[in-house]
This record gives structure tokens, C-alpha cells and sequence, in this order.
């Protein structure tokens, strides 16, 4: 089947109504690379029709200077869609999924959204179960695949489903490197190539958390004190934050479940968010 792009909500609903097979869905904002790719291979396992939204949400940018700047390379994102097998691209507008006479549905924040990234980037969450919520309503999907780049995204996401029964599975796939280590982000296209080689020094910090870890190192605050120390070696890296808080309920860690790392590191001005789940 050939690549079926959709540019309305309206066209969107009425092919969704006639459609009878089970969906995979992956929502982007676009600027899609190996990582986005990645997911939509994996969303062939799952559903029989893959679908996937490009869409840059306003709301969930607490930075308007960082909406602005977000990549947007529709015509070459479709190219990449119909080469990985991507059924269905939902590319809505603005209008559409914001219609200036509705007020949107208010979804409860989940507690896993108010730690983290909650706390660096007041109404992000928010923003991100509002598109998603609306999104699952137009395309009713059976799986959403989403990337565990964006770990607390994930758990945001897992609570919103249970909390309001939507019938979907979420599947949460790994994180894809470049050969160096660099988290795949479309935010590394505004990098130069030396902020590019600077980066490094944030998967380098993971790698650490993981030695230090296995050798016996588990303190949480010394830990941290290490990263930190670690990261400021290069006057170039400004970090946002460092924490290591429980994978599950990403509050303070404790003796019985797995512990992540979540780093936010600003290069060249850029934010850049990565994440372990110490081992
Ligand atoms: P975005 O377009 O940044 O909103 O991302 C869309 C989806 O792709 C989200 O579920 C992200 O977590 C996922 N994603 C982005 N980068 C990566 C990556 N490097 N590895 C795995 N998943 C990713």
C-alpha cells in the first residue's frame, strides 16, 4: 500500500470510520529520524495499519522561543513514512486540533507527571495528554507505541490510558544511539557539529552512572554528586538537571525497585534530555 497522507481532522474521521483493520500509532512531532523510524518498524509487529501524526503541539512548549525553533520538514518526513512502510501520516492543523470555539477537555495530571522534567517545564505534561488524549479519540487506536527517550512521557502516558480507559496497549521501545552514543533528538539538527562531539558528553554521563553503579556505588545523592561533577568538567555542557529517582513511580529512590537516571543538559542553548535505568 502506498503512503495515505491526511491533512484534515474531517478527512482523518471519515477514513477512520471506514476503516476495519487494527492500528498502530505513533504520534511525532516530525523532523523524524532513525528513532522515529524505529518505532514505526517496530508498530508493523503490532497493528495492521500503522499510522503516524505530525503534529508540533503548541501547548507543550513552556519555551515559545523553542516552538519556534522546532524543525519542520513535512516533505521530507513523508519521503521517510512510504520508505519504512508507514501506512496512514494524520498531518493536522493547528485549527484542527484546537478549534478556537472548543474548550479542551482538562484531563487530571498523573503523578508521575509533577517530578522531573514536571518541575523543569511547567504545563508540558499538560500539554502533552491534552494533544495526546485528542489524539487517541480521532485515531482509536489498538497499540500507541511511544519512545523510552522520553521515560516519563511513557509513565505520563501509561497513567493517562489507565485513568481514563482508553482500550489501548502502549508499548514502549528503546532508545535509539547514534554510533557514538548520542541520543537521537530532532532538537540535535539545530546543534553544530562541535556542539554535536560536546553532546557525547551526555550519554558519557550514563555510561559513568552505569560503572559507578555496578561497582557498588549506590547512593543515590553521592551518584548524583559524581554526574554532577562529571558534567561540569566541560564549561560547555549547563546542566538543567540530574536526578536519580524510582523507574516506576519516578519519586525518590528506594532499596526495592529500579532506579533511572534522567539528565537535561543544555548545548549551545539546546535542551537535550537523555536517561539509564541502572542496572
Ligand atoms: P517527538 O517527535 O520528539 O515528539 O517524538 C515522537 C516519539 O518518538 C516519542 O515517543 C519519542 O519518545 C520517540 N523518540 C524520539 N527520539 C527517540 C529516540 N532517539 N529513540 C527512541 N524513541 C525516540
Amino acid at each position: 500500500m502506498s503512503l495515505h497522507v491526511i491533512q484534515s481532522r474531517a478527512e482523518f474521521e471519515a477514513w477512520r470510520q471506514a476503516t476495519t483493520t487494527t492500528i498502530s500509532f505513533v504520534p511525532t512531532m516530525g523532523a523524524l529520524h532513525k528513532g522515529h523510524l524505529a518505532l514505526f518498524e517496530e508498530a508493523k509487529k503490532y497493528g495492521q495499519t500503522v499510522v503516524v501524526s505530525i503534529f508540533v503541539n503548541p501547548t507543550q512548549f513552556n519555551d515559545p522561543k523553542d516552538f519556534e525553533k522546532y524543525p519542520r520538514t513535512l516533505e521530507e518526513d513523508l519521503k521517510k513514512c512510504a520508505a519504512v512502510g508507514v501506512d496512514v501520516v494524520f498531518a493536522p492543523t493547528a485549527e484542527d486540533m484546537y478549534p478556537a470555539h472548543e474548550t479542551p477537555k482538562r484531563i487530571p495530571l498523573p503523578e508521575v507527571a509533577k517530578p522531573l522534567e514536571g518541575q523543569s517545564r511547567p504545563g508540558h505534561f499538560q500539554g502533552v495528554i491534552t494533544i495526546v488524549s485528542k489524539l487517541f479519540e480521532i485515531v482509536k487506536p489498538q497499540y500507541a507505541l511511544f519512545g523510552l527517550k522520553d521515560f516519563q512521557q511513557v509513565r505520563v502516558i501509561q497513567e493517562m490510558v489507565k485513568s481514563q480507559n482508553f482500550p489501548i496497549t502502549i508499548i514502549a521501545c528503546p532508545i535509539v544511539r547514534s554510533p557514538e552514543g548520542l541520543a537521537l533528538s530532532s532538537r540535535n539538527t539545530r546543534l553544530s557539529p562541535a556542539g554535536l562531539k560536546k553532546a557525547l558528553g551526555i550519554s558519557q554521563t550514563l555510561t559513568l552512572a552505569q560503572q559507578l553503579f555496578q561497582q557498588g556505588l549506590h547512593d543515590p545523592k553521592t551518584l548524583v554528586q559524581k554526574l554532577t561533577d562529571f558534567v561540569s568538567e566541560d564549561p560547555d555542557l549547563k546542566i538543567d538537571s540530574i536526578d536519580i529517582v524510582d523507574a516506576q513511580t519516578l519519586l525518590p529512590p528506594t532499596s526495592k525497585g529500579s532506579w533511572l537516571v534522567a539528565l537535561a543538559v543544555f548545548v549551545e542553548g539546546v535542551r537535550l534530555i537523555d536517561n539509564c535505568v541502572l542496572k
